[in-house]
């Protein structure tokens, strides 16, 4: 008997753009959760999302790093801008381990602090929160071609589980599965589910996430697909290896003809 077909879907920058939420909930986080003595948080900060932000979040790879980019651009001296993040981003994961360490913080109580920020706004004010999203209905389209195709539909994210799956039940959507953070890595959620269901595809926008399932023995063999459409630095595009393919919007449909 063949095993149950299953496709993987990232879920920031895959299925929402939920940039305007990152912003909001990272200032929310340094107003209410965190305390921290080089920023003030002036409530015009939450009207526009800061355009260094904007052009940083392809460097992201889990939220708590948000925490520190929002702190270095909006901290009172020497705050990061336009001109000076190519700095920063050139050790990006040096420099993230340095504002930790010059703040006394550690990652994952960062994360929690994250947490507590969306779980806030989840309790007081859930349809506001929801409105930070921006889904993309080609993919919510797609997700729910798939189940009509008795495929079963799985989510990996980075960020806590319940605020993917909070998110989606709002559009109606409701996945077989869905892990976060708490579930590991990628490559360990993914060599877990190989082992279980025939993987017809995992859909993300960080380039060095599709490498690495690419590069584990247990993984390789998933059909990889970059979307064209999320969080990419413009290099991410050019020269992929391992017959990772790049996806664009409107070629989804085409992945159900295979
Ligand atoms: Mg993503």
């Amino acid at each position: 008997m063949s095993s149950q077909k299953l496709f993987l879907f990232d879920f920031d920058g895959v299925i929402v753009d939920g940039m305007n939420e990152y912003w909001h909930s990272s200032l929310l986080t340094f107003e209410k959760f965190l305390n921290c003595p080089n920023i003030l948080i002036d409530q015009d900060l939450y009207k526009k999302v800061s355009n260094t932000f904007i052009e940083m979040r392809p460097w992201v790879k889990y939220g708590w790093e948000m925490l520190i980019i929002v702190h270095q651009i909006i901290k009172r001296k020497d705050p990061l801008n336009n001109q000076n993040k190519i700095n920063f981003l050139n050790k990006y994961n040096q420099n993230c381990q340095k504002v930790l360490v010059e703040n006394y913080w550690v990652a994952d109580d960062l994360q929690k602090s994250l947490d507590n920020a969306r779980k806030y706004q989840i309790d007081n004010n859930f349809d506001n929160w929801i409105k930070l999203h921006r889904p993309f209905y080609e993919v919510i389209d797609f997700i729910e071609k798939i189940k009509k195709n008795n495929i079963q539909t799985g989510i990996i994210t980075t960020k806590g589980k319940i605020f993917a799956g909070k998110f989606l039940e709002k559009l109606n959507i409701f996945p077989e599965l869905i892990f976060g953070y708490e579930s590991g890595t990628k490559v360990e959620i993914t060599s877990k589910l190989s082992r279980e269901y025939e993987i017809l595809g995992f859909i993300e926008d960080r380039r060095n996430t599709l490498i690495d399932i690419k590069q584990n023995s247990l993984t390789n063999n998933i059909p990889c697909y970059l979307a064209d459409w999320g969080y990419l630095k413009s290099i991410d595009r050019l020269n992929l290896p391992y017959e990772i393919k790049l996806l664009k919007l409107k070629s989804l449909e085409n992945l159900l003809a295979i």
